[in-house]
This record gives structure tokens, C-alpha cells and sequence, in this order.
């Protein structure tokens, strides 16, 4: 009888990774073998594209499914038989692909497994612990976020908003974020190239990132609104109210420890008032199990660039870093 494991948030981490390890050497060693009994009784079918039917159909770790056998020949195509000179050399190559493929996928699970659930972090207090609706169905982070993303850019709810986009512009940043960053809505650049805060603003915001030690790579950057105003008006709350779906969505995946809310409109819209950003700044509220904390926008800062300002939004960040790190008294 299989012996009954505890939950995966329950076990260390390192256990989990090196239970990871293990997996895919396994995995790695038996796909081999059978690549090379394949390959001596003259089975072996090496279609194009036969590792990227083996990196899509066979990453699932919960299902392993490794389509390495005749299926994956295109109907009433040939198998090609490897190379005569060299036969180990394909095998060799489907079979790292494979690995690093399962390798990744481990990983990423161990990394999720080893993370503190967030009652556990801020404990028990303000905490909603929602789940991830996404990942319990065994896709991973990068692909429910991708999932999203695709619905919003086939998204007809706003019809002013939908005549004048360009692109849609959903987020971007590490699917494994502890601190998010939501601005108000695009501008012309982001509109342009479909990524969030790569204008002016965007610029400032990195530097702002790098002053606390972090990088763009390591946080997760959307809006409230995934297309941009056009002339770059304030986001109607019926627009508002028809884009926070998608942004509650990517939360529920991304579950940060920390949220910035840059801006009133930001911070409005997650806070559900009408307070201005002077009051709410700088100051942590608790938002679904995250710790929410507003700050200047970086637009606001660009226009009111003075040491005051610039003094006040570096507070606040060092702040939310405070916070990501579980300093006491990030309050
Ligand atoms: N301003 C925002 O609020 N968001 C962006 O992505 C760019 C500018």
C-alpha cells in the first residue's frame, strides 16, 4: 500500500527538493533505457518535433505523461530511424530536454511547496488564505498567469477601451513574486509594446525598485487596468469594476506578501475608498492575506521630483521591503 504522505506545505522543503532530484533522475535514467531498447529492436520513431511533443504532452509531473512511442508519428508518416553512425545521440538530446523539463516543473513545485502559507507568515491575523483555484487543477503559476493574460487580450468588456488599444497589458514580472506592484492603468508605451510601466513612469519605478535592493525580475508590475485610457484619462469605475477580475486572478496565483498600490486610483480601487494617496501612503492595510501598502505614483514623483516627495516614496518602499523580509514593526 502506498505510504500516505502529509501535505506538501507541511514538508521540508529541501526533502521536497531532494525527493524532486531523485524523480527526475529516475525519470531520466528509465527514459533512456527505454530510448535505447527502442533504438536496438528498430522501433524508435524520431518524428520532428518529437521533443516538443515530449516538453508539452510530457511535463505534466502529476500525470507523467511522456509520449515517447509511436503516437507521436504524425499519421502516415515514416518513423525516421536515428542515425545509424551515432544512435545514442538523439536519445541523449530528448532525453535532457526531457529532464530539464520535469527538473523545472520540480523545482518550481518544491519552491512552492517550501513557501509559508500565508497564515502561517502574518500569524493567523487579517489573513484570508483564498488558495489558487488555478493551480489546484496542476497547472503551474507561469501558465495560469499566461492563461489570463490570453483572456484579457480577447477582453470586450470595455468598449471605448477596446476601439483604441493597441495591445493589451496584463503584467509582467516573476510568476513567484512576494512583492507586487499595481499602477493605474497603460500609458502610449505600455500600450505599444504590451508590458506594463516601460515608459517614463516605468523608469523611474526600477530605479525606485534597485534603491531597495531588488530588480524588475524578481516582483511582478501590472495595473488595475490591463488597457490603456485613451489620452491617458482616469479609469472609469465601471471600467475599473470590469477589470478587477483579472487582476483579483493574477493575486489569487501570485499570493505576494506585499502589494504596492502606486496611486490614488490604485490604491482606491484595492482599498474601496475614496481617501486620497496623501492620507493612505505609507501606511500597511491588510488586502486578501497580502499586506497592502500605497506610495506616490512614479508619474506624481516625476512631476513633484523635489527631496521631499522622492524621500517619501523611499520610505514607503523601504517599508514593503521591511515587510518582505518580516521585519517587526513594518507598520
Ligand atoms: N502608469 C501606470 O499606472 N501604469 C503603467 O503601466 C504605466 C504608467
Amino acid at each position: 500500500m502506498a505510504k500516505a504522505s502529509r501535505p506538501s506545505e507541511e514538508r521540508d522543503p529541501r526533502e521536497v527538493a531532494d525527493s524532486a532530484r531523485r524523480a527526475v533522475r529516475s525519470m531520466a535514467r528509465n527514459l533512456r533505457l527505454r530510448l535505447e531498447d527502442e533504438a536496438r529492436a528498430g522501433l524508435s520513431a524520431w518524428p520532428r518535433g518529437h521533443s516538443a511533443s515530449l516538453m508539452a504532452g510530457g511535463s505534466s509531473v502529476g500525470g507523467t505523461r511522456t509520449r515517447l512511442d509511436k503516437q507521436a508519428v504524425a499519421p502516415g508518416k515514416a518513423a525516421e530511424a536515428p542515425p545509424a553512425a551515432h544512435p545514442p545521440s538523439p536519445a541523449h538530446a530528448a532525453e535532457t530536454r526531457a529532464a530539464e523539463a520535469l527538473r523545472g516543473e520540480l523545482e518550481a513545485r518544491a519552491r512552492l511547496a517550501a513557501r509559508p502559507r500565508a497564515g502561517a507568515a502574518a500569524g493567523g491575523q487579517d489573513v484570508l488564505d483564498f488558495g489558487s483555484p488555478d493551480l489546484e487543477g496542476g497547472v503551474g503559476r507561469e501558465e495560469a498567469l499566461a492563461r489570463i493574460a490570453a483572456e484579457v487580450a480577447g477582453c470586450d468588456r470595455c468598449p471605448d477601451l477596446v476601439a483604441h488599444r493597441t495591445h493589451t497589458v496584463p503584467g509582467q514580472g516573476s510568476a513567484y513574486a512576494r512583492l507586487v506592484f499595481v499602477g493605474e492603468g497603460p500609458g502610449e508605451e505600455e500600450d505599444r509594446q504590451g508590458l506594463a510601466f516601460v515608459g517614463r513612469a516605468g523608469q523611474l519605478l526600477t530605479k525606485m525598485i534597485e534603491a531597495i535592493g531588488m530588480t524588475r525580475e524578481e516582483v511582478f508590475i501590472c495595473n488595475i487596468l490591463k488597457c490603456r485610457p485613451p489620452g491617458n484619462r482616469t479609469p472609469s469605475p465601471e471600467e475599473s469594476a470590469n477589470c478587477m477580475p483579472y487582476l483579483a486572478r493574477q493575486l489569487e496565483i501570485l499570493r505576494p506578501k506585499v502589494l504596492c498600490a502606486l496611486g490614488g486610483v490604485a490604491a482606491q480601487a484595492l482599498l474601496q475608498t475614496h481617501d486620497g494617496i496623501t492620507r493612505l501612503r505609507g501606511r500597511f492595510y491588510p488586502y486578501k492575506g497580502s499586506r497592502l501598502i500605497p506610495t506616490f505614483h512614479p508619474a506624481y514623483v516625476l512631476r513633484n521630483y523635489t527631496p521631499d516627495t522622492r524621500k517619501q516614496v523611499y520610505e514607503d518602499l523601504l517599508k514593503a521591503k521591511a515587510a518582505l523580509e518580516g521585519a517587526a514593526g513594518a507598520e
